[in-house]
């Protein structure tokens, strides 16, 4: 099953992926991104897709996988 993996490292938490993503990230009241849930599926992936290009930092990446 694929998933949405975030390096913390490089994120600065700006909320972008959220903005393309609501359902999947939120940044929460202590400015860190929480992913609501990471499963990529068929239906999500090419907003998830959208959500990891639009991240400035290049945090975000899919992981497909068992
Ligand atoms: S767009 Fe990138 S840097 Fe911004 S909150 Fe999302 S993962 Fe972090």
């Amino acid at each position: 099953m694929a998933r949405v993996e975030v390096d913390y490292d490089v994120c600065e938490a700006n909320a972008l992926c959220e903005a393309t993503a609501p359902d999947m990230f939120f940044v929460d009241d202590d400015d860190q991104l929480q992913v609501e849930d990471p499963t990529v599926t068929d239906e999500n992936r090419s907003r998830v897709e959208r959500a990891v290009a639009s991240c400035p930092k290049s945090a975000l990446r899919i992981a497909d996988g068992a």
